[in-house]
């Protein structure tokens, strides 16, 4: 039985932001072209300094992803070889390769059963005379506790480094995500609240000497042409993803407005739904809604029946760290992150971005509603 096409929702909607943006990019990139400034042209600087000042940072560091922003503001920040780096258990993937690609050894931490964002408690717990750094991860659009976590973090005498791909345009006291911690690291792949035409990332930082590092260093290691005085490597940010980002940046505040507005309505249509436990909603812009999740019992059959349906869900992320093949050599077993574990088993995220229509939330809802009562009757 094939789905029509009206009643299918997407989980993103890139080309509704692109068409926004289409004619802006198209003129940029023709000036980049024409130029053929690829690497370095003006629009990088010019991104960077918007940027920093959307975050109110002092430095913004263009470079090649999020990954490697996390990795270049660990390094920066002091993170070296057989150092320990606590993280969230439930975090994308990257947050721990990051803390790996650099031989450090990352310590996971289990998070809250309300927001699933890393314990202070526990990180308070995890720090050791080993420890090089923190990373604060802003899942889902939400931010992380961070003036506990950055008490635990000075108590310690221990940078505090925010993960922010997930929370551009979240705020707390005025200040951006990325303007939190000691340094932080963001990503601009295209499905991000700011999301890049391709791969994409930034590190932002109030730190003189951190920005500089992290500029060195992305730039294989050299501040002076041909003088290589540390090994770095090439995580440039591409003047066509700069030309892209800084379109994309200007409609930023009302993509995100848009999309806790979406969040609101959920929560009210979802009010009634039994067996649907909804995500808290955010302090006054402290949540940019990256990803609208709900937890279900029997959530793979759930979402299985979304597909069937033609509404786009995901699961972020169906496993923590520990129990990934990759970190299996940490040997953490079950019952390392219990919290974060059973969240795993029952987290659903449903359509979520600013072009999400009231009919396709009036959808998404009917379909979970039934798909969530057939497993009860
Ligand atoms: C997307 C993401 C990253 C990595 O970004 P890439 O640009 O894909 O390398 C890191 N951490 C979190 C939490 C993310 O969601």
């Amino acid at each position: 039985m094939s789905t029509p096409k009206s009643t299918t929702v997407p989980f993103v909607d890139l080309a509704s932001q692109h068409a926004e943006i289409a004619a802006e990019v198209e003129a940029g990139i023709a000036a980049v072209f024409a130029a053929t400034s690829f690497v370095d042209g003006p629009p990088v600087a010019d991104f960077e300094h918007q940027y920093a000042s959307f975050v109110d940072v002092d430095h913004c560091v263009g470079v090649a992803n999020g990954t490697d922003a996390l990795e270049l503001a660990l390094r920066a920040a002091g993170v070296g070889p057989e150092g320990e780096v606590v993280i969230p258990a439930n975090t994308f993937i990257a947050t721990a390769e990051a803390v790996s690609r650099i031989g450090a050894v990352p310590v996971l931490v289990d998070c809250d059963d309300e927001r699933l964002l890393i314990d202070p408690d526990l990180v308070e717990g995890a720090i050791t005379d080993r420890t090089q750094a923190v990373v604060a991860v802003h899942l889902f659009g939400q931010l992380a506790p961070m003036e506990r976590l950055a008490q635990v973090c000075g108590d310690a005498g221990v940078p505090l480094v925010e993960d922010a791909a997930q929370s551009q345009g979240a705020r707390l006291g005025g200040r951006g995500a990325g303007a939190l911690g000691t340094v932080a690291a963001t990503s601009f792949y295209p499905g991000k609240n700011l999301g890049a035409a391709g791969d994409a990332g930034a590190v932002t930082t109030d730190d003189a000497t951190i920005a500089a590092e992290v500029r060195r260093l992305r730039n294989h290691g050299s501040s002076t042409r041909y003088v290589h005085d540390v090994i770095g490597m090439n995580s440039r940010l591409d003047t066509v993803q700069a030309v892209y980002l800084r379109a994309k940046l200007d409609r930023l505040e009302k993509w995100n407005e848009l999309r806790v507005r979406a969040a609101v309505r959920y929560d009210r249509l979802l009010a009634d739904v039994p067996g649907v436990r909804r995500p808290l909603l955010g302090a006054d812009g402290q949540h940019v809604w990256h990803l609208y999740v709900v937890r279900v019992a029997e959530r793979d059959r759930v979402l299985a029946e979304l597909g069937r349906a033609g509404v786009g869900a995901g699961i972020h992320y169906p496993y923590p760290v520990h129990l990934t093949g990759a970190y299996a050599h940490l040997g953490l077993g079950r019952g390392t992150a219990p919290v974060a574990e059973t969240a795993a088993g029952e987290i659903l995220s449903l359509p979520m971005h600013p072009h999400l229509t009231e009919a396709q939330q009036d959808r998404v809802v009917e379909v979970l509603a039934d798909a969530v009562a057939g497993g009860r009757s």
